[in-house]
């Protein structure tokens, strides 16, 4: 079993607490993402689980067993960083069966592994060049092969795929979950890019500020936050304060119908692509375009209704323009409680 099972875990630098009772568990083979901004303790918490850093309090299992202490090299856990660190004076070869050396692995047997891997990442033939003779993809390869030529139970990955460009870092991604399923490795990837997370994983944990806000799969925590803090991760979303009464959302704006108990203070969010604009006269809530930015396949708008800013990205092919009025139409909310 390689079932990551973390509890409670808490971390401080200098008396500066920058985790906070992280609890998450990643079943066998699956991937989960730690997303969260700059700073928000995502590559701490990767360390902790490689062993290279120690909690302060909590406990990490591998399975059924308690690995909070053990060291490093017998974790059976693995990361592969940003800036792959490839030894540049080692060729291909060596740098893939470097760890297999450490662990005292015979020559022969080595020799094997590397080309597994080698073939694993689609680089047969590549042994004898040194990294510097390959480009910045094949060098992520080189680092995946290294990573997973000692047979790991649990695949770290920090941010691996950040450095390259846009076309490669998808490649590189897709490459990698495709390894990742066949060899069905329990996998943690960190990233601060939303897409990334929520096209590579099975779920994610949303870090922000050094806690774990929502865990879930990425379309509950894309489509149904349980936060304002993690709505607002994934974009730019409208609120309006208002009330909720006999299963209607009532606000100075427009009235919505909600299916909920009734609440004093309301927040409604809206996301800019349910807001529909159509010419006037359609829908009777009318509003004035303040802005508009076109961006190919879609256009984002601000537009005032009734003294209040709303954000809309409209992937309609007609294109409305500043000043003009127009009506909009509603097409779903998430109630909060509070102002
Ligand atoms: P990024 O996406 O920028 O890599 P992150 O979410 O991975 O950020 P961490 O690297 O885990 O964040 O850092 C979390 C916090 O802990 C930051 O405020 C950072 O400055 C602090 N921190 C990390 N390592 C140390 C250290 N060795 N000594 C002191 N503070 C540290």
């Amino acid at each position: 079993m390689s079932k990551i099972t973390l509890k409670n875990i808490e971390k401080s630098f200098n008396k500066i607490k920058v985790l906070n009772n992280i609890n998450f568990e990643v079943p066998e083979g699956k991937v989960v993402s730690l997303l969260g901004p700059s700073g928000c303790g995502k590559t701490t918490t990767l360390k902790i689980i490689a062993g290279l850093i120690k909690a302060d309090n909590g406990e990490i299992f591998l399975g059924d067993k308690d690995i909070t202490d053990v060291p490093v090299e017998k974790r059976g856990a693995v990361i592969v960083f940003q800036d792959y660190l490839l030894f540049p004076h080692l060729n291909i070869e060596e740098n893939i069966g470097f760890g297999l050396k450490m662990a005292r692995i015979p020559k022969k047997e080595i020799n094997i592994q590397v080309e597994r891997m080698l073939e694993l990442v689609q680089l047969k033939g590549y042994n004898k060049k040194y990294p510097n003779e390959l480009s910045g993809g094949q060098q992520q390869r080189v680092a995946l092969a290294r990573a997973l030529a000692i047979e790991p139970k649990v695949l770290l990955l920090d941010e691996p795929f950040s450095n390259l460009d846009t076309k490669l870092r998808e490649d590189m991604r897709e490459f990698t979950l495709e390894i990742q399923r066949k060899l069905n490795i329990t996998t943690i990837l960190v990233t601060h890019d939303k897409e990334e997370a929520l096209m590579s994983s099975d779920k994610i944990a949303i870090m922000l500020n050094g806690e774990i806000k929502q865990f879930g799969t990425p379309e509950e925590l894309y489509e149904r936050p349980t936060s304002i803090e993690v709505a607002d991760f994934f974009g730019e979303k409208n609120y309006i304060g208002g009330m909720v009464e006999n299963n209607m959302f009532i606000s100075d704006i427009c009235n919505l119908p909600v299916e909920m108990e009734d609440i004093k203070k309301a927040k409604a969010m809206i996301k800019p692509e349910n807001i529909k604009m159509y010419p006037e006269g359609t829908t009777g809530l009318t509003g004035i375009v303040a802005s508009s930015k076109y961006a190919g396949e879609r256009v984002y708008y601000t537009v005032l209704i009734k003294g209040k800013e709303l954000k809309i990205i409209s992937q309609n092919s007609k294109i409305y323009k500043v000043g003009e009025s127009i009506d909009i139409d509603i097409e779903g909310i998430k109630i909060f409680k509070g102002k």
